[in-house]
């Protein structure tokens, strides 16, 4: 049990660049969601992944009108 969770995470949008700080409670495990840009106001595509042994957390981030299958 761990009692900070919340990781702050700087984020840079895939859109227009701009930096924005997230805070991500990592209790809640892997997750996967969107959140809008204060800049642009365009949505990006945040999936974040809690590496337990280290207790890292990763995130990734896309915009999704780039798709690439
Ligand atoms: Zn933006």
């Amino acid at each position: 049990m761990s009692l900070d969770t919340v990781k702050e995470k700087t984020i840079v949008c895939p859109h227009c660049g701009h930096h924005t700080h997230i805070s991500i409670d990592a209790s809640n495990g892997d997750q996967n969601y969107y959140d809008e840009c204060l800049n642009c106001c365009q949505e990006v595509h945040l999936v974040t992944h809690v590496d337990e042994a280290t207790d890292k957390l990763d995130v990734s981030i896309d915009a999704d009108d780039e798709q690439f299958y």
